[in-house]
């Protein structure tokens, strides 16, 4: 199947990964909306909340509130965006089920949308992604 996220979890695809248990997987999105932006994705495919076996729906938000406190103490951030974007007239683009955890601080300005996201080079990624590993 050609899905991104499941080549990122099969280890075709780079990804800077922080968390992987039996089902699911967490890594830095590539174009963050602030430094510390990942997403969790389960690692079975599925596409959005409408398909997503329910078996998985209440350790799926377990795992997310596990990273969103690694995030915010790596972060040290002042708060915590979490969302998911389920369909394309949502705004989903990649189409297999993924939760935002995107790290805030006080007027930083940023904006949930597609736009204006940030690029960070290698070694800023890697070294965001030890911190959040060291947090969890
Ligand atoms: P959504 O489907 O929720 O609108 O957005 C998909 C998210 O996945 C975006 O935030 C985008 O930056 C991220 N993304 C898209 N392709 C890749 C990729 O190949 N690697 C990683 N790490 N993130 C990606
Ligand atoms: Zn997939």
């Amino acid at each position: 199947m050609d899905c991104v996220f499941c080549r990122i979890v099969s280890g075709e695809l780079r990804g800077y990964k922080v968390y992987e248990d039996e089902q699911f997987f967490a890594f830095l999105d590539i174009n963050p909306i602030r430094p510390g932006h990942i997403l969790v994705i389960p690692k079975t495919h599925c596409v959005n909340i409408f398909d997503t076996p329910e078996v998985f729906s209440e350790r799926y938000y377990s795992v997310v509130q596990k990273l969103s406190r690694s995030v915010s103490n790596a972060m040290l951030a002042d708060g915590i965006n979490v969302f998911q974007l389920n369909g394309s007239a949502a705004g989903q683009i990649v189409l297999h089920s993924h939760i935002h955890i995107v790290p805030r601080h006080k007027d930083d300005g940023a904006s949930l949308s597609h736009d204006n996201r940030m690029k960070l080079e290698d070694a800023e990624l890697k070294s965001i992604c030890s911190r959040i590993i060291e947090h969890i």
